[in-house]
């Protein structure tokens, strides 16, 4: 086999079918990284990661992922055989700390590139797939009721969709609260709601609003305390049976360790960028099992290539309690990718195609890239 002759790191802009209105920023586009890593047999290996709204998610951003990378991981990867993808995160870790977006792109690069030589799906490279489809929640935010009400309707009867996901960390607490009410009361029939505030509310608004969620029927409360209350976290999770959800504060196997320990939460959210690839999303998988905790298959809202890398890890773990939310791709205007994301009957169809299934379209990343 043959070893990496080259990396390349790209930095696009990709529009959204409609603005995505979060707590702490208003998506209209967004800025996705994608990893090219090259063989001396010309094979080619290829990632994504997203960010979301600049640095206001997490503390990654496109122009420091890149620069990161070019500086700091490449010297490591080039005459290394991608196969050893382990061994070569594992002394790039020694070299650069954090940097798990930047982590998270080279290693399911390096898988990728490892698939396609062996001419497997990337996921026989990680233990193999149990689920062949895994439920696809959307996400309500158009920053409209009625609108959000007729979107659901409309996901309804696509069989595109029955778990609706509602920012609401963004405005009035009591507003927004009434407008999970009205959506429940249009749809909550036929469909689960659950909630995301982002990190938006003090304890005191999390005491008043998430007793209020509770009674409607909401059935999880997505990160409604800043990522630091660990404390006031585990006071929500001893306080109500609605399941609370870490997100934003569960990025590292030792914060979600932390998370785990102080009962910081009930359920965790999976992103394989926020944890530095797919290997540690594996092991966070393991210690939220070992806690008996609930999982959640997250997105940073990535396009076809990232979505496709999230699908294939989230293949290979046995239970997503709360389902997944990868649907990035459906609210792109556009992909880089040849192909497209598959949703049968509310699930979105895991791909079977060598390394993560998807290839590049080199027109529409030169049209995009910065
Ligand atoms: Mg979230």
């Amino acid at each position: 086999m043959s070893n990496i002759s080259s990396v390349d790191i790209f930095i696009c802009d990709l529009p959204t079918v409609r603005p995505h209105k979060l707590a702490m920023t208003t998506i209209t586009s967004q800025a996705i990284v994608v990893g090219v890593i090259k063989d001396n047999d010309g094979l080619t290996g290829i990632s994504e990661v997203a960010t979301i709204g600049g640095a206001s998610y997490g503390e990654s951003t496109v122009e420091a992922i890149k620069a990161n990378i070019d500086n700091y991981i490449t010297p490591h990867l080039i005459g290394q055989n991608p196969v050893y993808f382990s061994r070569i995160m594992d002394t790039v870790a020694k070299s650069v700390r954090g940097n798990f977006f930047a982590k998270s792109l080279i290693e399911t690069a390096l898988i990728d590139l490892a698939a396609k030589q062996r001419e497997v799906p990337a996921y026989e490279l990680f233990g193999g797939k149990i689920h062949d489809s895994l439920p696809l929640a959307w996400t309500l935010a158009s920053g409209d009721t009625k609108r959000d009400i007729e979107e659901a309707k409309e996901m309804l009867h696509q069989k595109r969709h029955n778990i609706f996901k509602l920012k609401i960390g963004s405005g009035d607490p009591d507003t927004n609260v009434r407008h999970v009410g009205e959506i429940i009361k249009a749809v909550g029939d036929e469909s689960r709601i659950t909630v995301d505030i982002n990190q938006a509310w003090d304890e005191y608004t999390a005491l008043k609003q998430i007793k209020a969620l509770e009674e409607m029927g909401v059935s999880m409360i997505e990160q409604p305390l800043p990522t630091w209350n660990y404390e006031g976290m585990a006071r929500l999770t001893e306080r109500f049976d609605v399941s609370i959800l870490a997100d934003e504060a569960a990025t590292s196997l030792h914060d979600t360790y932390r998370i785990i320990k102080e009962r910081a939460g009930d359920a965790i959210a999976l992103k394989p960028a926020k944890h530095g690839g797919i290997l540690e999303t594996k092991k966070i998988a393991g210690i939220a099992e070992a806690a008996g905790f609930g999982l959640y298959g997250g997105t940073m809202i990535e396009s076809t290539l990232g979505n496709a890398i999230a699908a294939s890890v989230y293949s290979t773990i046995s239970e997503f309690k709360f389902g997944t939310e990868i649907f990035g791709p459906l609210l792109y205007k556009d992909k880089l990718t040849l192909e497209d994301i598959e949703v049968k009957d509310f699930e979105i169809q895991i791909p079977d195609d060598v390394g993560f299934g998807v290839t590049l379209d080199q027109e529409k990343l030169a049209h995009y890239k910065r």
